[in-house]
């Protein structure tokens, strides 16, 4: 049993390493940010009830989060573990989290609040499976088509430049404030998130190694 959160503030790489490290150790990957943008587009009546957060760059209320979570979780895939991507972003939801589960590690991706706003800019993600790229840092071989699965690439709604800054000011005030909460719990690690996508990755493996499990 492997229970992971992927932590850090907007575009810091949290979904690129998630989608590697749910291959590594075939957990599957939550994102409630995924979860959510799913909603929207089979238009569900969860999707009508958050587009507007989403469209905004708000965060969704706790509740309807949490049982989102509680969902997601409780489906078989998730029975040897699972990785969290975008999931506690409150104190609301890290309490409603602890009381659920145990977490083994969060991996608390450190970077730089200002080189974030061009990260999301150039962020494309693949229509089809949810790959991320990125024009300059880490492009598709062919322009517009996922390496993965060929399907179409597209910039998240919310990786507009103006949706972007919202959405640092609301990580600033919300959900910074939880690494506080899992200093004290003793169950994080900072993680350099300037070191390339590999050398984010290789960081991570080296921590959850520890670990011992
Ligand atoms: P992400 O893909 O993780 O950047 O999430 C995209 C958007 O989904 C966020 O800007 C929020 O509007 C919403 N969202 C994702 N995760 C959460 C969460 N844990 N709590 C509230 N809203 C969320």
């Amino acid at each position: 049993m492997l229970k992971l959160i992927i932590f850090g503030p907007p575009s810091a790489g949290k979904g690129t390493q998630a989608q590697r490290l749910s291959k590594e150790y075939g957990l599957p990957q939550v994102s409630t940010g995924d979860l959510l943008r799913e909603a929207v587009a089979k238009q569900t009546p969860l999707g009508a009830k958050i587009k507007s957060y989403l469209d905004t760059g708000k965060l969704g209320p706790d509740d309807l989060i949490v049982q989102l979570i509680k969902d997601r979780v409780s489906k078989p895939d998730c029975s040897k573990g699972y990785l969290l991507d975008g999931f506690p972003r409150t104190m609301g939801q890290a309490k409603e989290l602890d009381k659920m589960t145990d977490i083994d590690l969060v991996l608390n991706i450190v970077v730089d609040l200002e080189s974030l706003v061009e990260r999301a800019v150039g962020r494309r993600i693949c229509k089809k499976c949810n790959a991320v790229y990125n024009v300059t840092s880490n492009p598709p071989k062919k322009t517009g088509v996922c390496d993965k699965c060929g399907g179409e690439l597209i910039q998240r709604d919310d990786d507009k430049e103006a949706t972007v800054r919202n959405r640092l000011k609301v990580y600033q005030e919300q959900t910074a404030p939880l690494i506080e909460h899992f200093r004290k719990k003793g169950n994080i690690v900072d993680i350099d998130g300037s070191k390339g996508i590999d050398g984010v990755y290789s960081q991570m493996m080296g921590a959850i190694k520890k670990l011992d499990k």
